[in-house]
């Protein structure tokens, strides 16, 4: 019975919502209603909700997982309560605009609590995630009948939604869809097999609504043939209510590494008329519609990533508080020597430090991320800062997905690692965020997709002014850590590490203009490794100066001199704001020093035009 209960350090989430971003000074008649007692009101709850409902059936999904019985799909025990209790409290519709009946909490605030939900059960959230996803994409593009009668039932979770691309024969290359739709009156119909649909069946509600790619006939091969549909499980009558059960049947459900508690389901479309279908908007602009929601669900991943990361992190740090073993190493000598906890080895220590580091910088990005989104969605059209917002929210999407998934991975084995043995075995939840998070660097894009996107897309943007605006913007945040007198070695660092990203990106597009396309594709996920790096490290310099005056402040106010170690440990020790502030120093201190040169490595790769990986034979 693995032991550890969810449980997040609050103030982690208040520093980057009201001292780094200031979610609270956004301005506007949105904004009317809201102030930060009301956020911290609701993160509190959300926290609790976390730790009371979603958290103890985390395991339970995990060894029970999904059953598959004759086309029906069982959830773990306790799933359908949690679902219900979670969705009538409203969390589901925590950001939707009160038009539609939501909250319309800002939405750095609410995927602050997205996080929290999700570290405490990743394979239960993939339900309600998956159907906001859906519901988003309905209210931006569907009919009046849809948003009349579907949008509702998803935005509260009365009904599930899905997101069907992936075929056994199109995985990544998703132009290669093969499900087929044809026309019959004011509906379609559809044919065809889709594969690792999550969610594509279960127990939890009594309709799922299937957001799916499919090809019309006479529509060209490739992306530019696909058309988008709503297929119901239950078709819908005129008045709403629910007809028969379409021609849609669930053959079977993946057996599992992780994120056993989601059920991971192929779908057999029309087997015997056709599925009826819907389409949203026209023919032929499939992709660009479900970029809407693949979009969405990337940021959604990237928070996977690093939510995981920190549950795993928080409860690390308390195993390495408890457990006892052998003595400090300048002892090691005396077999009577104090008995210490493992956070005092160096090594461990370590390896906490590396990941509280990752998940403050991974968050910060996260927040930051939503942060663009929320100004853009109230910011007047005309604001100049609408361009900046714009360019780097689409630069850092594929960053973030990508090297929150992969850094958060990451962070899940050291975790698990700080436990030694008692890592490995089920008594404690290290060993299962590690195999759930697994998957957050394959679906929704593989992280090798980001790269490209990246590279290919991203960087290439209106002439490569995006991304400009994101090197202008990193030099804005490490400028201001060179204001610092204390963290000039720090923003030296900073410099080295920015410096090597415009190497590098000035050698890729140089390379792109030669007509050589081999190099920049091959080294894509160096270059995506090294943006996150530079932009992570840029965020956590942030993060640093916000907190440098204000422990200076306290340390004034206790009469300490920081440069006095002994005396400053000692009053760390009594004094829990400034213990906050110190943390956010050594996070800077061990990015520049320890961290960040790796991307010397990325940059050597990028630049060193060698072609061995291309000519090699496999
Ligand atoms: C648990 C789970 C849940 C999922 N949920 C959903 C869901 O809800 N809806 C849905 O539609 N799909 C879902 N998927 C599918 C998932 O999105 C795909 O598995 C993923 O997109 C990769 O496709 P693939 O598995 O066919 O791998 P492939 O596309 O065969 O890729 C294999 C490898 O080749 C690389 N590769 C492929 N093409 C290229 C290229 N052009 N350039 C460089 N590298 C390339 C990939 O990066 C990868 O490393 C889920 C999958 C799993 C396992």
């Amino acid at each position: 019975m693995a032991s550890g209960a969810y449980q997040t350090d609050m103030r982690d989430h208040k520093f980057v919502l009201f001292e780094q971003v200031e979610v609270q000074n956004l301005s506007g008649p949105k904004y009317e209603e809201f102030g930060q007692d009301l956020y911290e009101m609701i993160l509190e709850e959300a926290s609790k909700v976390a730790t009371e409902t979603i958290s103890p059936i985390n395991e339970i999904g995990d060894r029970q997982g999904c059953t598959w019985t004759d086309g029906a799909v069982t959830t773990a025990d306790g799933y359908k309560e949690a679902y219900k209790t979670f969705c009538e409290a409203g969390w589901t519709m925590m950001g939707t605009p009160p038009e539609f009946g939501g909250q319309g909490l800002p939405l750095p605030v609410a995927l602050a609590t997205v996080e929290m939900f999700t570290g405490a059960g990743c394979a239960f959230m993939m339900y309600p995630g998956l159907t906001a996803a859906a519901g988003n994409l309905v209210r931006a593009m569907g009919d009046d009948w849809m948003k009349e009668h579907v949008l509702p039932k998803l935005l509260s979770g009365e009904w599930a939604g899905t997101m069907c691309l992936t075929e056994p024969q199109a995985g990544s290359a998703v132009g290669d869809v093969s499900t087929r739709a044809v026309r019959d009156g004011d509906h379609w119909r559809l044919q065809g097999t889709k594969i690792f649909v999550s969610g594509g069946e279960h127990d939890l509600t009594e309709n799922i609504i299937h957001i799916m790619l499919a090809r019309t006939e006479g529509a060209p091969a490739g992306i530019k043939g696909l058309s988008l549909f709503i297929v119901p499980k239950f078709i819908l009558n005129k008045d709403g209510s629910l007809g028969p059960k379409n021609d849609l049947y669930c053959s079977g459900i993946e057996h599992k590494m992780g994120i056993n508690g989601s059920a991971t389901c192929t779908l057999s479309i029309g087997d015997n008329d056709g599925a009826q279908a819907w389409l949203i908007g026209n023919e032929a602009e499939g992709m660009m519609r479900m970029f809407h929601m693949m979009n969405e669900a990337r940021i959604g991943v990237g928070v996977q990533g690093y939510a995981l990361a920190a549950a795993a992190y928080d409860q690390a740090l308390k195993y390495a508080r408890d457990r006892i073993q052998g003595t400090d190493f300048k002892e090691f000598k005396d077999a009577s020597a104090r008995r210490v906890a493992i956070i005092e080895h160096p090594d461990v220590k370590r390896m906490l430090l590396h990941c509280r580091s990752q998940v403050d910088g991974m968050r910060a990005l996260g927040i930051t991320l939503a942060w663009f989104a929320e100004n853009l969605e109230t910011l007047p059209e005309d604001d100049p800062q609408r361009g900046k917002f714009e360019d780097l929210l689409q630069v850092l999407t594929p960053v973030h997905k990508s090297w929150c998934t992969d850094q958060g991975h990451d962070v899940t084995k050291w975790a698990l690692q700080v436990y030694g043995g008692y890592g490995y075995i089920g008594e404690y939840p290290a060993e299962q965020y590690m195999r759930d998070s697994k998957i957050f660097s394959i679906y929704e894009g593989t992280n090798g997709i980001q790269a490209l996107d990246l590279v290919g897309r991203k960087m290439a943007m209106k002439g490569g002014q995006s991304f400009m605006q994101l090197m202008s913007w990193i030099n804005e945040l490490i400028g201001d850590v060179g204001a610092i007198d204390d963290l000039k070695a720090e923003h030296a660092a900073l410099e080295k590490g920015r410096d090597r990203l415009g190497g590098a990106a000035m050698h890729m597009m140089q390379l792109g203009m030669s007509g050589d396309q081999d190099l920049p594709v091959l080294h894509a996920c160096d270059m995506l490794n090294l943006v996150g790096d530079v932009v992570i490290s840029a965020l956590i310099g942030q993060q640093a100066v916000i907190a440098h005056p204000k422990l200076d402040a306290l340390a004034a106010a206790a009469g300490v001199d920081r440069s006095d170690l002994v005396a400053r440990n000692a009053w760390l020790e009594g004094d829990g704001e400034a213990r906050f502030y110190q943390r956010k120093l050594d996070n800077l201190a061990y990015f520049a020093h320890q961290f960040l040169p790796r991307t010397a490595q990325w940059q050597r790769a990028i630049t060193s035009s060698d072609r061995s990986v291309l000519e090699a034979v496999l």
